[in-house]
């Protein structure tokens, strides 16, 4: 009996050492289609037109992860994997609920929804854009993952950072339809503002963060990212006038 009892024991051992061994295989059911310096690029399908979108997202990726570890002073040792899946029904039901991409911070890998065609200049810059959005949020939850909990910090960076807010910023001035839906300091604060606010969540926080930028420098924005619970220590003011400021700079830029 007890010899059966130790071969037991060894029999769950190995069974433990296994899992932590060999851990779950993340890309289980993709095949690897590209490898790049930075990253990992897996996709369900191989097919010429699919490797072809890879190879547009991938050179996009390569260029931005320089540049994106550079201003957050990020480094890491292994390659970034993402899913990309050319099939948007195929990935809403692998994600579970409606989104285009998104970071899973639970395998560190970047999934995205991607059209095979990307002729439309509009439909690649949005797609472009979108995986630099994912790999800003890869970035920046690796340096610090507490950053999520704070959702106006981790997408307000993730759309600061991917240029996409330059765009929109010009274009809202352009058409005269500035800044009429500007959240009050507790709508914004609400954990639900971005479900209910959408695309002006984005926009207002990636605006928060420019500001932040502009007014006490890029050092500061990496020391809120390290250290989300004292901004108000790090900026040496409350949030309050954070606030006030940043409204009355974006109401009147001329000031
Ligand atoms: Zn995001």
């Amino acid at each position: 009996m007890r010899y059966k009892g130790a071969a037991l024991g060894v029999l769950l051992l190995l069974g433990i050492s296994a899992f932590f061994l060999f851990p779950k295989n993340t890309h289980k059911d993709l095949i690897l289609i590209q490898e790049t310096e930075h990253g990992l690029f897996y996709s369900p399908t191989n097919d010429s037109e699919t490797t072809q979108m890879i190879d547009i997202l991938a050179l996009e990726f390569d260029a931005h992860y320089t540049r994106l570890s550079t201003m957050f002073h990020f480094e890491s040792e292994r390659k970034l994997p993402v899913h990309v899946y050319p099939d948007y029904e195929a990935f809403r039901k692998m994600i579970g609920r409606d989104t285009e991409g998104t970071y899973d911070a639970r395998d560190k890998t970047i999934k995205v929804y991607t059209p095979v065609n990307l002729e439309n200049p509009n439909t690649r810059k949005a797609f472009t854009d979108q995986i630099t959005h994912e790999l800003v949020h890869a970035v920046i939850q690796q340096v610090n993952p507490k950053v999520g909990r704070t959702k106006w910090l981790d997408e307000g960076t993730a759309y600061y950072a991917s240029n996409q807010f330059e765009a929109e910023f010009e274009s809202k001035l352009l058409f005269g339809s500035a800044f009429l839906d500007f959240p009050d300091l507790e709508q914004f604060q609400r954990s639900d503002y971005f479900n209910k606010a959408g695309g002006a969540a984005y926009f207002y926080s990636g605006t928060l963060i420019d500001y932040i930028i502009d007014e006490y420098g890029i050092d500061a924005l990496n020391e809120i990212i390290r250290k989300p619970n004292r901004m108000e220590k790090i900026l040496n003011t409350s949030l309050e006038e954070l606030y006030a400021e940043w409204k009355s700079r974006l109401q009147n830029p001329e000031d």
